[in-house]
């Protein structure tokens, strides 16, 4: 079968490569890739910034935003052949570390986890993979291609699940604003899951879209292409914080409305030094019980709240987040940024 791999830590080493079949250890339920997503974290491991091969190999089966159709499955798993499937990426530690112990790998204290596609587990970047059933997660199939984006809709709601855990500190916590910083697929999905709650959508982007401002205006959103000073002291009661621009992090601390939430959801390079007031951040943030927090990845709680998120949106709405599609044989094409892309994906099935 034809598997995208790459050299974890050499730059540019991608390429398509005639692969065995996935091997039984890597779980009973065998799946036909349809789709694959690709991402910030994908384009960082094939420039030979991050990733890990399995231990023994010096290449890694990339790809961990899957979307596929079970070929075979056992009896009595919860599977069968023909289920619309996406596979969980992280997978528990092995001491298991007390978050792990309890399902929640996502919490994962010791850094011990392995991740498909990521850290030392080969991905779903091939025709076929194969996957334990507790780690497969069934998705709905009215979704379609849509079904892809049930990864990365699983860290947007992470990120929500526990910004009301955090709200509901207070009993008199009702949040009506959000502000969104970085309108890329994550942004627009955390947009997307703020109108679900009924709160008063803001979304800011650093450059002005068309198509942007159209999905954020069938969300009943509004849309920023402007900067956050613009924005005339506009305090959100929650603010996701979604582009990972070094200079947007430093703009949004502080910037809530008393007992608000930032929630840092974008993943930044070390190496930005930035002058921050930390006297006068310090006591906005004390004086008005602000929380700011980080969160990453997705325990299975989590891909299921996404399912549900996705079943209710609007279908042409989620499809125009998919804005390219490559052919397996030039899928680094999928890695090259171009001006209008959301997400852009990798076919499995057009061959
Ligand atoms: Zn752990």
């Amino acid at each position: 079968m034809r598997a995208l791999t790459v050299a974890p830590g050499i730059a540019d080493s991608a390429q398509v490569e005639d692969y065995p079949d996935p091997p039984a250890s890597d779980g009973a339920v065998l799946v036909r890739s349809l789709v694959l997503g690709v991402c910030g974290t994908d384009r960082e491991i094939v420039s030979g910034h991050y990733g890990w091969a399995p231990p023994g190999r010096k290449r890694l089966v990339i790809g961990h935003e899957s979307l596929g159709s079970v070929v075979r499955a056992p009896a009595g798993c919860g599977f069968k052949a023909g289920d619309l499937v996406v596979g969980i990426v992280r997978r528990p530690d092995p001491v298991p570390c007390p978050a792990c112990a309890v399902g929640e790998w996502d919490m994962c204290q010791n850094g011990r986890y392995t991740e498909r596609g990521i850290k030392e587990r080969n991905g779903f970047g091939s025709e076929f993979f194969r996957v334990e059933p507790d780690f497969l997660v069934k998705v709905d199939p009215s979704l379609g291609v849509a079904g892809v984006l049930l990864e990365p809709t699983s860290v947007v709601a992470k990120a929500w699940d526990h910004t009301e855990r955090i709200g509901h500190r207070s009993r008199s916590w009702r949040p009506r604003t959000l502000l969104v910083t970085g309108a890329g697929p994550v942004g627009l999905l955390a947009a997307l899951m703020g109108a679900q709650r009924g709160l008063d959508v803001h979304v800011l982007d650093h450059r002005n879209s068309l198509l942007k401002r159209r999905l954020c205006d069938a969300l009943g959103a509004t849309y920023h292409a402007e900067s956050l000073q613009n924005l005339n002291g506009f305090e959100p009661d929650i603010l996701m914080e979604c582009s990972g621009a070094p200079a947007v992090v430093r703009d949004v601390l502080g910037r809530t409305a008393a007992s608000g939430i930032v929630c840092l959801v974008g993943v930044t390079a070390p190496g930005h030094d930035f002058d921050i007031d930390v006297g006068a951040l310090n006591r906005t943030m004390v004086l008005y019980n602000n929380t700011v927090f980080g969160t990453v990845n997705a325990n299975r709680a989590h891909y299921e709240m996404a399912g549900e998120a996705l079943v209710r949106a609007d279908r042409g709405w989620l499809n125009e987040l998919i804005t390219r599609r490559e052919p397996v044989e030039q899928w680094t094409r999928s890695l090259e940024r171009q001006p209008h892309d959301i997400k852009v994906i990798i076919d499995f099935a057009s061959t």
